[in-house]
């Protein structure tokens, strides 16, 4: 099969995890195949139309994952959670086949490690993950949206606060008064990059800003 399939993923293992994999980037116009044992599983995605091919096998079979064409993919998501062998087994398969991109889910930091040693390249851990998220969008409110760039950067999308309501973004000075770049405004789905510094602020407007999580935390307590 001679292709490069650089914009195409498979993913083994369709149970939650999977589905929404498989969802998402089908969503976004890429070619899945999506994978299991369970045949049930493998007819389910087929009529949700939410992957282009899907493949009934045993991924702890080197064999079968390379019948299916399975070792020619870039990234391959290992989204088999709760079986822990099955999991490191298929990984190992794939590393040892030289599939560059190998994503695995694991379920616990004991997982993780194994998953790590058998080469994944990359482990998630989407309960944890989803955890720490939502604890963070818990204690910070004002946050929209927020792009983590680094552990001590983001970009986040805070609403103007009331304090700087027809203000100009001049004169609010986030950037000597709290370090932070205004990138953009957004007003409802549009965006205005590099707004100007005559430009007022409104109610309902929101601020597209860069900086230090200290800088941005700061910010946010100062508006309370
Ligand atoms: P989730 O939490 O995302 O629902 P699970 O770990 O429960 O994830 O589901 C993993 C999926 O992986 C199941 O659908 C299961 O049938 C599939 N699976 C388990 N072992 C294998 C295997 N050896 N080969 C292919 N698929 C497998």
């Amino acid at each position: 099969r001679g292709v490069k399939l650089s914009q195409q993923f498979a993913v083994i293992g369709l149970g939650r995890f999977g589905r929404g994999v498989c969802e998402t980037l089908h969503g976004m116009g890429y070619e899945v195949l999506g994978s299991d044992n369970q045949e049930r599983l493998v007819n389910q995605v087929l009529q949700d139309h939410i992957v282009d091919h899907a493949i009934q096998l045993d991924a702890t079979d080197p064999q079968a994952l390379k019948e299916a064409g399975i070792f020619e993919f870039e990234t391959v998501i290992v989204a088999i959670g709760n079986h822990l062998d099955a999991s490191i087994i298929t990984t190992l398969n794939l590393k040892e086949a030289g599939v560059p991109k190998v994503i695995a889910k694991a379920s616990s930091e004991v997982h993780k490690k194994l998953l790590e040693r058998v080469g994944a390249d990359r482990v998630v851990f989407p309960e944890y993950e989803a955890g720490c998220e939502l604890a963070r969008s818990l204690t910070r409110p004002a946050i929209l949206d927020c792009l983590n760039l680094d552990p001590q950067k983001s970009i986040v999308e805070v609403k103007v606060p009331e304090a700087f309501h027809g203000r100009t973004v001049a004169e609010v000075e986030l950037r000597s008064r709290y370090g932070l770049n205004l990138i953009a405004l957004r007003f409802d789905d549009k965006f205005e990059i590099n707004p100007s510094p005559s430009q007022k602020l409104h109610q309902g407007d929101i601020m597209v800003v860069i900086g230090d999580n200290n800088d941005i935390e700061r910010f946010l307590r100062s508006q309370h």
